[in-house]
């Protein structure tokens, strides 16, 4: 019931892109566009079961030829697990993303999904196997039920309510008059940003994708609606080959690797506990930013003065 009534709901769904079509819709438009220049490999390689190891090996990138931005790096991510990226702004955490989704490509090295250069893939293909939640997470004009089954097409109400609750999402709907069949307008104007973003991790969970890139929001109003973005998060990411870039102390611990960036290259990686011990850039950002251990402080851009 008027799923794909918004022109970027069927903009993204007729493309093929961003299977959970939460990228938000200006940038989905730039997007495309890029895409529109650039060919698809004439015989392309078709994974079938796609597990979700991705390598970047030796990868190098920039956006103008004057300012070189991500140089040789080498990172492995195997799959299932969970990768918590961290670093001041501008270090380049976002274009890691933005290569693993071949919205650009790279200049040098490459980038490969279970052993398979995604260079070699369609991106349809590439794509549809990654859920992106961004932090600026949109809605459509449309039920609460339209916003989550906009993840996988054919969904059914017991879909939704499933993915609803398993984000945790479910008791905040039942709180409304409508629950699910609330009318939300194009701002949503009627929940907090946070809600919003629950709506996105409950969409992301029912396209159920193989990899999943979260950009963790960097604050969002009260704190219980917080928790349940963190915890719906967790869910979200169980089983899932991510990448968050991270602002929270919390993700970051629970992480299995920590990529420390700066200037486009890795600063620092391991586990938490290595990574305190050996007492480096992250264990100043961690004394520096946390005196509470337990706590869930922003760490925005934190990593600027560690
Ligand atoms: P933030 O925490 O602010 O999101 P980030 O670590 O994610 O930062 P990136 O978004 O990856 O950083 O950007 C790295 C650098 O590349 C920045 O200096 C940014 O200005 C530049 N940059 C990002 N996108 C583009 C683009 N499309 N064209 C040119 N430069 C870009």
């Amino acid at each position: 019931s008027g799923q794909f009534g918004q022109p970027i709901g069927q903009l993204a769904n007729a493309s093929g892109q961003l299977q959970s079509g939460v990228a938000s819709a200006g940038r989905i438009f730039e997007l495309l566009r890029a895409d529109e220049q650039r060919p698809e490999p004439a015989d392309p390689v078709r994974l079938g079961r796609v597990r979700g190891r991705i390598e970047f090996r030796d990868v190098s990138f920039r956006y103008v030829p004057e300012r070189r931005l991500i140089e040789n790096l080498s990172l492995v991510v195997e799959p299932g697990s969970t990768v918590a990226v961290v670093g001041p702004t501008g270090a380049g955490k976002s274009t890691l993303g933005n290569l693993l989704m071949r919205f650009y490509d790279v200049d040098g090295g490459r980038i490969l999904l279970d052993g398979t250069d995604i260079t070699e893939m369609t991106r349809e293909d590439l794509r549809s196997c990654t859920g992106m939640v961004p932090q600026d997470a949109w809605v459509f004009a449309g039920t609460i039920a339209d916003n989550i089954a906009y993840g996988r097409e054919g969904a059914t109400r017991e879909d939704v309510v499933d993915a609803a609750r398993a984000t945790g999402l479910d008791p905040f709907i039942r709180t409304l008059p409508g629950g699910y069949d609330t009318i939300l307008d194009e701002d949503a104007s009627g929940i907090s940003a946070g809600e919003r973003q629950l709506i996105t991790l409950a969409r992301a969970f029912l396209a159920d994708p193989v990899l999943l890139l979260l950009d963790e929001a960097t604050s969002l109003v009260d704190t219980r609606t917080e928790q349940l973005v963190q915890r719906g998060m967790a869910a979200l990411r169980a089983g899932r080959t991510t990448f968050v870039i991270a602002h929270r102390l919390s993700t970051i611990r629970h992480a299995d690797a920590i990529v420390v960036m700066r200037d486009g290259r890795i600063a620092e990686q391991g586990g938490h506990d290595e990574l305190i011990r050996s007492g480096g850039a992250y264990a100043n950002l961690v004394r520096s930013q946390n005196p509470h251990p337990a706590g869930r402080s922003a760490m925005a851009g934190s990593a600027a003065s560690a």
